[in-house]
């Protein structure tokens, strides 16, 4: 029999909860950083693991511009903030959990 969640009654294969608990305790923070020779950088925080990776390639992809990760952060290089808002709502982020500053 498969795993029952303990908290919706659902098996556990189809169970949302987890993802859930994920988007409502997330809060991932976009702001701009201003580094040397005026250039800036636009960073990201609030990912981890897998999910750092595959994000920082999706917003190096729809936002076509250079970029690192570590940490949990992700740097874009230039000042893409507003940009980098909506992208995260086109890979399905919620709004609530996006911080701009
Ligand atoms: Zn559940």
């Amino acid at each position: 029999m498969a795993e029952m969640c303990v908290k919706c009654g659902l098996p556990k294969e189809i169970c949302v909860c987890d993802v859930l608990d994920k988007e409502t305790n997330r809060r991932i923070k976009v702001y701009t950083e201003k580094k040397k020779f005026r250039k800036y950088m636009t960073v990201i925080e609030g990912f981890t693991g897998e999910e750092l990776d595959k994000t920082a390639k999706e917003l190096k992809h729809i936002l076509a511009c250079g970029g690192t990760h570590k940490n949990g952060t992700i740097e874009l290089q230039g000042d893409h903030k507003d940009a980098v808002r909506k992208a995260l709502l086109q890979l399905g982020y919620s709004e609530e959990s996006i911080e701009m500053s």
